[in-house]
């Protein structure tokens, strides 16, 4: 399967050694052409205003949006999961805004810069979670599957072809959500 993986700025990298660790192909998608023929989509972590201003500047943003919306399977982690959120808590931007939660940035104070912990995540099992100036999911609508939550907050949901999650599994050397996700798409 061809998966991009968004590749403007953040943690992307260790998201295409992981797509390929498990015998599939990554794409980095630097520019509109590179939209074509995906199987999947990743939006990875880093700075999520940062991304969202480049995405608009490159001119990707609504194809992007366009592209989920009818039925792309995606995979965001952190400041991806904030791109895709409807709403941004004590924030009026949206940036992708395909997935109907809403979201909080840096929920676990600016100074907690990086924590992990295990938790128990819906379909995979217990899994070590790498949060690092981590938002979490202050509340979903209709629809959205919680898959995990730490602390009675949620860190990871689907909604139809989208899982977002608020950690790092790029960074374990855990493929399972990686593998996880790819058995979602066909
Ligand atoms: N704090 C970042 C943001 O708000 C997300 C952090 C991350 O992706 N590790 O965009």
């Amino acid at each position: 399967m061809k998966i991009g993986v968004l590749a403007v700025q953040g943690a992307f990298i260790e998201h295409e050694h992981m797509i390929e660790e498990i015998g599939h192909t990554a794409i980095e998608i630097r520019q509109r052409d590179d939209l074509e023929g995906l199987d999947g989509l990743i939006l990875p972590g880093g700075e999520s205003t940062v991304q969202g201003q480049l995405l608009n500047k490159l001119d990707m943003m609504k194809d992007i949006k366009n592209m989920i919306s009818n039925g792309l399977p995606t995979l965001a982690t952190c400041a991806g999961l904030i791109l895709l959120s409807e709403h941004i808590a004590d924030d009026d931007i949206v940036h992708i805004g395909t997935l109907p939660v809403t979201i909080k940035r840096n929920a676990y104070g600016r100074q907690l810069s990086s924590f992990v912990t295990n938790a128990d995540i819906k379909h995979i099992g217990n899994y070590p979670m790498t949060f690092i100036r981590a938002p979490y999911i202050e509340n979903v609508s209709d629809g959205v599957e919680v898959l995990a939550s730490v602390d009675n907050h949620i860190v990871a949901a689907k909604y139809n072809n989208q899982i977002g999650l608020s950690f790092h599994p790029e960074l374990t050397g855990d493929t399972r959500i990686h593998e996880y996700f790819l058995s979602t798409i066909k």
